[in-house]
């Protein structure tokens, strides 16, 4: 479980280890984007709450990923990318994984809010494979072309300034005390600075410490 404020870097080290460990990412914010790029029921639910930067209903999420982590792909395990986000789905996710007969381990990305909003505003994202790019940090070879598939990269939508402020207000408000809950009901935790290095440096210390657990 990969625990942090938007901008933290969730994404990029979820992938990473997804390729490292070869087990399935599961990222909320994706799945739902999804629905939303498609126009589903679902989506057009969602849409309204992302928009503004709030969260979705927890019914809507714990059922999305309910459903994922009973595939048999992820049999072995799996990377959950922004979810818990509130102590009622730490608290759904926590039955569903006694039922798989699965532990947690938490993997908080500690970072600083300024840096965040700056990390943010230099986003981009592959419209097609999902990649993330960072215009400073990670930048793409060809400007506002994809490396991997040529596809143009958009902004999405939600990660304009004003809805990152409000993000990170309900990234503080509900989603921060779901790491107290977590370590309070014996959760294994892996405390991350997320600050000032390259992915691949991150990805070590988070190497690191999950041998260390
Ligand atoms: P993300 O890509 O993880 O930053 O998620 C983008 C947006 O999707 C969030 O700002 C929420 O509106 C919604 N979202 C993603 N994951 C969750 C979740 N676990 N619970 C509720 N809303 C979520």
């Amino acid at each position: 479980m990969i625990f942090g404020p938007p901008g933290s870097g969730k994404g990029t080290q979820a992938k990473l280890l997804r390729d490292l460990l070869k087990i399935p990412h599961i990222s909320t914010g994706d799945m739902l984007r999804e629905h939303t790029s498609h126009g589903d029921g679902l989506g057009v639910d969602a849409e309204s709450w992302m928009r503004s930067g709030r969260l979705v209903p927890d019914a809507t999420v714990d059922r999305l990923v309910e459903e994922r982590l009973l595939q048999p792909d992820c049999a072995g395990g799996a990377i959950l990318d922004g979810y818990p986000r509130t102590i009622e789905q730490a608290r759904s996710l926590k039955a569903v994984l006694s039922r798989l007969g699965m532990s947690q381990l938490v993997i908080h990305l500690k970072v600083d809010y300024t840096k965040v909003i700056v990390r943010i505003a230099g986003r981009r994202q592959c419209a097609r494979c999902g990649l993330l790019y960072n215009l400073v940090a990670n930048p793409p070879k060809e400007p506002g072309i994809c490396d991997r598939d040529g596809e143009p990269l958009v902004i999405r939508d939600d990660d304009r300034e004003s809805v990152v402020r409000e993000r990170l207000e309900t990234y503080e408000r509900q989603t921060s005390p779901v790491l107290d809950f977590l370590a309070g009901s014996g959760s294994k935790l892996c405390e991350v600075e997320g600050n000032d290095a390259s992915p691949a440096e991150i990805l070590q210390r988070i190497r690191d410490c999950m041998v260390l657990r």
